[in-house]
């Protein structure tokens, strides 16, 4: 089974695909949801767009050790990064180019980088 080589990546910058201004508006009206008060209080937008994707940094990533300094505070959307339960390599997510868990899809299969064109797994 693949394993997290925590190079980082996937946090720096997070891609997601909603905007600041979508974020904070879902947050009023899905109260309930862990992560829109987690991401409304702790990323914050880049200004960067790719792919339909925007960019945040996360006020608990470390730069210099490229950890998560929040392990035990992180949200599902990233508890559960990438596969949220579903089967290893079962639906296409946003994997960074170094991301070890591009190992579970299938040789070929193009997948989105967030930061880059969708790659092909070598
Ligand atoms: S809480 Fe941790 S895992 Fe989640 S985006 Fe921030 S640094 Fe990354
Ligand atoms: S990009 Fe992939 S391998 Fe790197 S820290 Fe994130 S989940 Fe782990």
């Amino acid at each position: 089974m693949t394993e997290c080589s925590a190079c980082g990546d996937c946090c720096d910058p997070v891609w997601y695909p909603w905007g600041p201004a979508d974020v904070r508006q879902l947050a009023e009206r899905l109260v309930d949801s862990p992560d829109l008060p987690f991401i409304t209080e702790h990323w914050r937008a880049t200004g960067e767009q790719r792919n339909g994707m925007h960019a945040y940094e996360c006020d608990f990533f470390d730069a210099e050790s490229r950890l998560c300094t929040a392990h035990d505070l992180r949200p599902p959307i990233c508890r559960g990064y990438p596969w949220y339960s579903h089967e290893p390599g079962s639906r296409l997510v946003v994997l960074p180019l170094q991301c070890a868990f591009r190992a579970d899809y299938p040789p070929g299969t193009v997948v989105p980088t967030g930061e880059e064109e969708p790659q092909p797994v070598a």
